[in-house]
């Protein structure tokens, strides 16, 4: 199928048919993640995957669980950390490691997000995310379907991003005219919705991406979305 000039409903339905039970929703319940929840709900039954790092905003749990019973159609499965890795990274680096050095920040990211991705990517063909173009230099780079690769083991996978030429104002204009639920913190100034201690309120007119990792100075991806290029951070920790 040629995907130039479909809309995103579209694309939904080529991954679907195309991949069948081999393709999921990344999803970490933002509000792109809730869109192509709503959307891929209307086609049937979905697969998706979120991340629960162990450190998510307590409003992040509230809701997915609304969505979980608001939306029968998603198949959700919670892929969690490694036990042993998150305790020796504790017990070597403190609880709070990610403030003291951006190695520090990335190994926790390692830990925490990019195993537990790589999990759950080895049992599909491709994968959907909610990454929007206009979100970091680096997203604006990417394709509505690429090629990728999974981090650790390198295998490749498709990954298909459909609302990569979706505005920020889209997002939540399709939000607000479908009643889709959202998380409570987009309305207390968190555009981006990570895990709790790494992401913060902005301020009218900062850049959207502003409030991950705030007290870096310009590193605003966390590594999930760049290992098509193989920039994947890599560590000691196993
Ligand atoms: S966002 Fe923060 S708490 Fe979450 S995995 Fe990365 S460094 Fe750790």
């Amino acid at each position: 199928m040629e995907l130039v000039g479909k809309s995103t409903t579209e694309i939904l339905q080529w991954a679907v048919q195309q991949f069948g039970d081999r393709v999921a929703l990344a999803c970490s319940f933002g509000a792109e993640d809730m869109v192509l929840i709503d959307m891929l709900s209307r086609l049937g039954k979905f697969k998706a995957f979120t991340l629960d790092t162990g450190r998510l905003h307590e409003e992040t749990y509230q809701l997915m669980a609304k969505a979980t019973r608001r939306y029968p159609q998603m198949e959700l499965h919670i892929m969690f950390p490694d036990r042993a890795a998150v305790e020796q990274m504790v017990k070597e680096k403190g609880i709070n490691l990610f403030y003291d050095s951006v190695e520090n920040r990335k190994t926790c990211c390692y830990v925490r997000k990019i195993e537990p991705l790589s999990r759950a990517l080895e049992g599909l063909d491709a994968w959907m995310t909610g990454v929007r173009a206009d979100q970091t230099p680096h997203r604006a780079t990417m394709e509505v379907v690429e090629n990728d690769v999974i981090p650790i083991s390198k295998r490749p996978i498709v990954k298909i991003n459909p609302l990569l030429h979706w505005s920020y104002e889209q997002v939540w204009e399709y939000i607000r005219a479908n009643q889709v639920p959202y998380n409570v913190l987009h309305d207390r100034g968190f555009p981006s919705i990570g895990c709790a201690p790494c992401t913060r309120a902005i301020e009218p007119g900062e850049d959207l991406r502003a409030g991950r990792w705030w007290w870096e100075q310009d590193n605003k991806e966390c590594g999930l979305h760049v290992t098509a290029q193989g920039d994947l951070v890599r560590t000691n920790v196993t």
